[in-house]
């Protein structure tokens, strides 16, 4: 549609051609003034014809009546004076010429009188001819009355010859009038023809050219009006993509366009100015609503002025009380029936709560922060701002879950987070109350429970699995004991429990039903686990007045119970802080000699059954400490796994083991031994090939001993650790093979290369016939999965007798060699297969 207007509007007016002027009021001045001349022309065309019509009248009225008249009259008399003269001469009678003469003469006067009005040539011929015809007549008329006859007959004719030269000259002048007239009235209907054609000319061109003309510019004008009209239409309303058409015209509408194109861009200025301030008060709205915070402001009159949506929802509003206006008794008098005004204020007390009308409401300008507590029980703070000029902006903030927090953090700090039962913090707490109260709530005893083999839990089948084995313990043991007891965890694998009114008559059972529960088995995400517990018992005043006391007793109590091997429990007695003190030493001892190059390594020969030699040499760790003497390392590898040393114990081992080996004659092979902890390091394969590569061992004459808790950590990185260490070469032996808990299983995960027999099973043998059963099926699983099978502890020839029977490959023992030190061991060698060419024969 638009399109079709700017074709309208571009199209080419008919009045600018270039003979009209440029401005509208000019044409339209123009054509008036072609109107107006042409009334004009006309006008004056029929005022001149009216003039003329006029003239030409009186012009024949003079001739016809006057000048006519009198020479018609003057031809009359002068008939009537030639009859008389020409009469005269002929006339006797003296009287009768007389009165001839008078009659002449009064002729000639009458004649005189018709004389016409002077000014005609013919006029003054008459008026001199006149005379010289009375003249005549009366010389003739005087010859009659004296009888001359002759004489007047001549005079007579003279006189004749003059009066009808006269009377021709009068019948000339008489028909040169009627020419005149003649022509007058011919002259008028001319003109009146003229006129004609000038009044038709003049309808012509009114009609032709001032009416079409006139038409074309008002029709041009309108229609550019109604467009100019509803262009401003739709700029009223805003439109301002609507196209201002005609600007380019040099006249006023040109310049009303023009006019409106500054309108336009103003409007579209103005328009995009309240874009702005539209999206400025979206924006506010939006900031406002989602504040995090309620707002709500109020006038002087304590009329709502505005609020957000958490300001509604904090209070439960409903619109039409959120709307601006709406006078804050009202929004107070629905808080109270929703239940979200503050706590205790009821519509009888006062309905108008602060910040007005309180006494104590500070000066104007001052931020007041309340909190409030709401009915409903949301805690509610707010910061109150009082406006200049009266009213105030307040903002609401709900703390409810802030505050709910506090309280969960205060639970959580007295919380132990794994087991969800007291954390050491509370346990300190409720031990220092059971302290203070002992006068009236009696004595206590504190049990302090540390957990067995737990590390190795939690490092072979990793947290998950330890955590949920510490929350089963915290079960087991709050189960276990009485409501009014207190259970707690330490840290770690420690937990403590505080039993009221104990005596060593009932604190005695409890510790070791304690230990009982706990070493119970634990079947965790499919794994069959267990453990045990050792604990260390107390008794309060007796052991301690204070917690530090009590606490540090009943450590060294629950130290003296793992040294006794663990499981059990210990009541603290005062001897016992010299046996602690024992294991520190050894602790530190352990540290020392790691240090100052205490540990050595000795081998022991094994021998192959088929070849009757030595194939393998186990390496040993030995330690001898200056006051201790030699210590077992079943005695120091444990507490060295415990203190964190053993990565570095295990590496000096490996280390020495292989540089000795490289010294040792043939291809006899070193076994090293190799603790699950050392598993826990990623990089232990890596380090086994560096001390191989730096050493410069084979592969193939290194064989490495694990036990099974290895592999109770079902962990690829464990697997692929050893399968690294095999496809380098090294040999991998599973130890001790028929002590841990499910042997058998083991087997499946990896392909050991050898299985060592425990040599609890050898030490049996003679005794026991299961043993023998038990050897044998080893040995004859071992042959179908392809790996060698090793009897350890073997002592007596009866034993080596016996592990020949039952099939197995190689045997170790006192009987072949013990372990000895390096320098010794080809010596060792060449007992072993002497002792075993002896034991042949
Ligand atoms: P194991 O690996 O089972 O080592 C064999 C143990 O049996 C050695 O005790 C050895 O002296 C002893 N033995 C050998 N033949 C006989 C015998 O005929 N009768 C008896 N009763 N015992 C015999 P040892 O040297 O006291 O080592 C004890 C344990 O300490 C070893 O048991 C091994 O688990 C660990 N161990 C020793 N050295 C190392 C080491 O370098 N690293 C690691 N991780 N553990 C080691
Ligand atoms: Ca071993
Ligand atoms: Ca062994």
């Amino acid at each position: 549609m638009n399109a079709t207007s700017e074709r309208t509007n571009a199209r080419r007016p008919l009045l600018s051609w270039p003979f009209l002027p440029a401005r509208i009021g000019a044409r339209l001045y123009l054509l008036s003034g072609l109107a107006l001349t042409t009334v004009a022309v006309l006008a004056t065309a029929a005022m001149h014809f009216v003039t003329l019509a006029g003239e030409t009248g009186a012009n024949i009225r003079a001739r016809v009546q006057v000048e006519l008249v009198h020479v018609t009259e003057l031809e009359l008399l002068l008939e009537r004076h030639r009859r008389i003269i020409e009469s005269a001469p002929v006339e006797l009678d003296r009287e009768r010429i007389a009165a001839l003469r008078i009659h002449a003469s009064e002729l000639i006067a009458a004649m005189t009188g018709h004389v016409p009005g002077p000014g005609a040539a013919f006029v003054k011929h008459l008026a001199a001819t006149l005379p010289e015809l009375a003249r005549q007549g009366d010389a003739t008329l005087h010859l009659a009355w004296n009888f001359a006859q002759g004489a007047a007959i001549d005079q007579a004719a003279a006189y004749t010859v003059i009066a009808r030269r006269l009377a021709g000259e009068i019948a000339a002048h008489k028909a040169g009038q009627l020419a005149a007239v003649d022509h007058d009235v011919t002259a008028l209907v001319a003109s009146g023809g003229v006129l004609t054609r000038w009044v038709i000319a003049g309808s012509m061109l009114a009609l032709v050219l001032i009416g079409p003309v006139s038409l074309l510019v008002t029709s041009q004008i309108v229609r550019r009006l109604k467009t100019m009209t509803a262009t401003m239409l739709r700029l009223a309303a805003n439109d301002t993509a609507v196209h201002i058409s005609g600007t380019r015209f040099r006249d006023e509408l040109g310049d009303m366009a023009r006019a409106m194109g500054v309108f336009k861009s103003n409007a579209t200025a103005l328009l995009a100015y309240q874009g702005e301030i539209e999206a400025l008060n979206r924006r506010f709205e939006f900031a406002l609503e989602n504040m995090s915070r309620g707002l709500s402001m109020f006038d002087s009159a304590h009329r709502l002025i505005v609020c957000n949506r958490h300001y509604r929802d904090l209070y439960g509003l409903p619109p039409e009380l959120a709307r601006p206006g709406t006078p804050f008794e009202d929004i107070i008098a629905h808080r109270m029936r929703a239940g979200t005004a503050r706590m205790g204020e009821s519509a009888e007390a006062g309905r108008l709560p602060w910040p007005f009308d309180n006494p104590a409401a500070p000066p104007s300008g001052e931020l007041i922060q309340l909190t409030h507590e709401l009915a409903n029980g949301r805690i509610v703070e707010i910061a109150y701002q009082p406006l200049d000029g009266g009213g105030w902006v307040a903002l609401h903030e709900d703390v409810t879950a802030e505050r709910m927090q506090d309280v969960r953090i205060e639970r959580l700090a007295h919380t132990d987070t794994v087991t969800g039962i007291a954390n050491r913090h509370s346990f300190q707490e409720v031990l220092a109350r059971a302290l203070s109260e002992i006068e009236t709530g009696g004595a206590f005893a504190v049990h302090w429970i540390d957990l067995d083999r737990f590390k190795a839990v939690n490092d072979t089948f990793g947290h998950p699995v330890g955590d949920a084995l510490l929350e089963q313990v915290a079960a087991r043991l709050t189960q276990a004991v009485r409501t009014e007891d207190f259970v707690a965890r330490l840290g770690g694998d420690e937990f403590a429990v505080i039993q009221r009114h104990a005596t060593p008559a009932t604190a005695d059972p409890l510790a070791q039903r304690l230990i009982r529960v706990l070493s119970a088995p634990y079947a965790l995400s499919g794994h069959h686990i267990e453990i045990g517990a050792s604990a260390g018992v107390v008794f309060a005043p007796e052991h301690g007045a204070n917690a530090e006391d009590l606490i540090r007793n009943a450590d060294i109590a629950l130290y003296q119970a793992k040294a006794d091997g663990r499981g059990c429990r210990v009541i603290f007695e005062t001897a016992l802080a010299a046996g602690i003190k024992a294991r520190r030493g050894l602790e530190a001892d352990i540290l020392e000699a790691l240090e100052t190059g205490g540990f050595e390594m000795h081998y022991q020969p094994i021998l192959d059954l088929k070849t009757g030699e030595v194939a393998v040499c186990e390496a040993l760790m030995r330690w001898s400490h200056p006051v201790r003497g030699p210590v077992s390392p079943a005695v120091f590898i444990p507490v060295a796994e415990e203190i964190g040393v053993i990565d570095a114990l295990g590496a000096f081992a490996l280390s020495r083991a292989c540089t000795d080996a490289s010294g040792w004659p043939g291809d006899i092979k070193v076994a090293v031994n190799l603790s699950a902890v050392q598993f826990a390091d990623r990089e232990l394969a890596a380090t086994v090939m560096r001390v191989l590569a730096a050493t410069g061992l084979p592969a193939h004459r290194l064989e490495l001993e694990i036990t099974e808790t290895v592999l109770m950590r079902d962990d690829a990185a464990t697997i692929a650790t050893l399968e690294q260490l095999r496809a380098a070469g090294i040999a991998i032996a599973l130890d001790d093979f028929g002590t841990g808990f499910s042997s058998l299983n083991y087997l499946r995960r990896f392909p050991f290369d050898k299985i060592k027999i425990d040599q609890s099973f050898i030490r049996d043998l003679p005794s026991r016939t299961e043993c023998v059963a038990i050897v044998r099926a080893v040995a004859d699983l071992a042959k179908t999965l392809g790996m060698r099978t090793v009897a350890e502890g073997v002592e007596t020839a009866d034993h080596l007798n016996r592990v020949v029977q039952a099939g197995c490959d190689q045997v170790q023992g006192y009987l072949i060699s013990r372990p000895v030190a390096n320098a010794a061991v080809p010596a060792a060698i060449a007992g072993a297969s002497k002792s075993a060419v002896a034991n042949a024969a």
